[in-house]
């Protein structure tokens, strides 16, 4: 058995082999860009009535609702992450994503331009035609609606490259949308690696839009293969390191406050992109707010993914282990301070678990800082000046997300604005809902947001009929 050719599924937990799916080869992709051409040009999809397309994608998200334990069960296994975390967040947020992008689909409207007496401007929105999306492993099931949704309610032929690491939500969800009623070929999975099948689509003639959201590194080079073959449009959400910014009255806000902090830091075990992983805290409360924090984290659950109770599972796979280690110890030899905690007995010894910790006293040229960790690790820094709290919010080459608390609305304006980032949540962790757009900044992100309306921008192309009039 030739390993390129083959995906092995590996448990985090466990270290155990999952499963072996056939990795989609370069050959493969291009061959289903050309029959997702085909059926595009029939029309099958792309010139039925928005209305029904929308109505083919309820229907799948139905029975998502109907195989919602399955799904959460194929992320949680695969991504090692929580099984609540699964069941009450990333299964009932990706069919949430579905429901509203098939009730937008017949909602996207052009513009006119009237403003001469002899002709009509008409701006329409039309689809793509084939277009790609390459996923992350954090986020399978979730940022896979994301994309499929306005994809295919905006009327294109979407091919999906699931992760390497999680490709079966994404392959349970094909078979779905082929029991909804989806035509054949209008969605095509394609399990594979990202150095083969990824590269394919990045490269391919036929594919005119690709949506990504994995690794900054990634991202790069995507572009790079959209401009050495068709100008495809690309959208990038990519890798951040946002700050959760505590003004001196933040404490007043009380368990909520450290709640949220703990959230922010830690869901996915850190493996989120938007993950607050860089605290920045007033000088006057920072020592009550180390203690409490780092008091909360350490009841934080740690166990198998596949238990209800567990908070913390393991990481997506060793190199990740292997990485953070590094960096954290990197930093303890710089100087730093590292807060943790032990690991729970019992746990399966091939598991990639790291337990949460928190990182202080780093010198300010730490690496620890600045570079994106992806893991169970917050850093914490202080200041004395509101200005201060933003030049140390901006320090990074990232711009995904932040998060502010402060009861003095100027203060939290002043801050919301002058922080460079995709979305800034006041008096909360959050990356707003379905409604709203969500899209990085600098090196987190380009070409457009996903979620809200907006997201259509990315699937769609804009067209003018000029009408003279006499
Ligand atoms: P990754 O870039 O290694 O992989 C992401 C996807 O890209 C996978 O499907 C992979 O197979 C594919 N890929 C890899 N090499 C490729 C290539 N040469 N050409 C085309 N595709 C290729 O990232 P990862 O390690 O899987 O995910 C972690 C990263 O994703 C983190 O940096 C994180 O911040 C980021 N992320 C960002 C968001 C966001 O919305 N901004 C969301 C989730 C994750």
């Amino acid at each position: 058995m030739n390993p390129d050719k083959m995906l092995q599924v590996i448990s985090p937990a466990s270290g155990e082999l999952i499963a072996t799916l056939p990795a989609a080869s370069a050959n493969d992709v291009a061959k289903a860009a050309g029959q997702a051409r085909q059926v595009h040009d029939t029309g099958v999809w792309s010139r039925m009535p928005a209305g029904q397309r929308g109505a083919v994608l309820l229907r799948l998200a139905d029975l998502m609702q109907r195989d919602a334990e399955i799904l959460a069960g194929l992320d949680s296994e695969d991504a090692g992450k929580p099984i609540t975390e699964c069941r009450t967040g990333d299964v009932p947020g990706a069919i949430e994503s579905l429901r509203w992008f098939a009730e937008a689909a017949d909602k996207v409207f052009g513009r006119v331009s009237s403003g001469r007496p002899d002709g009509l401007g008409l701006m329409i929105r039309e689809p793509v035609g084939v277009v790609a999306a390459i996923l992350p492993w954090n986020y399978p099931l979730a940022v896979a609606t994301w994309k499929i949704g306005p994809a295919l309610a905006a009327g294109n032929c979407l091919l999906v490259k699931p992760a390497e690491a999680t490709p079966r939500s994404a392959l349970h969800l094909a078979a779905l949308a082929a029991e909804a009623g989806l035509p054949d070929g209008v969605l095509t999975v394609l399990p594979g690696y990202g150095r083969e099948a990824g590269a394919a689509l990045a490269l391919s003639p036929i594919v005119g839009a690709l949506s990504f959201t994995g690794s900054t590194a990634t991202g790069r080079r995507i572009l790079k293969g959209a401009a050495e073959s068709n100008f495809k449009r690309v959208s990038l959400e990519t890798g951040g390191k946002s700050p959760q910014v505590l003004m001196a009255d933040a404490l007043s806000y009380g368990d909520d406050l450290i709640d949220n902090m703990v959230e922010a830091a830690f869901l996915t075990m850190g493996q989120n992109c938007t993950a607050g992983s860089r605290i920045l805290v007033h000088r006057r409360i920072a020592e009550e707010v180390l203690e409490r924090f780092t008091a909360a984290a350490g009841q934080l659950v740690i166990g198998d993914p596949a238990d209800p109770h567990t908070q913390i599972g393991p990481l997506i796979n060793r190199s990740a282990f292997d990485r953070i280690t590094g960096a954290v110890e990197a930093a303890r030899s710089g100087g730093a301070r590292v807060r943790t905690r032990g690991l729970p007995h019992g746990l399966p010894p091939h598991g990639a678990y790291y337990p949460p910790s928190v990182v202080t006293h780093a010198p300010d040229d730490s690496d620890i800082l600045t570079e994106e960790l992806f893991g169970p690790v917050v850093t914490v820094q202080t200041f004395s000046s509101e200005e201060e709290a933003v030049r140390m919010a901006n320090a990074t080459e990232y711009g995904l997300a932040a998060s502010v608390w402060t009861r003095d609305l100027d203060s939290a304006l002043r801050l919301a604005r002058g922080i460079e980032a995709g979305v800034v949540s006041v008096n909360t962790y959050s990356e707003g809902d379905i409604t709203t757009p969500f899209g990085g900044w600098k090196q987190s992100g380009f070409g457009g947001a996903e979620k809200s309306t907006d997201a259509f921008d990315q699937w769609t192309r804009q067209k003018t009929i000029w009408i003279r009039t006499r």
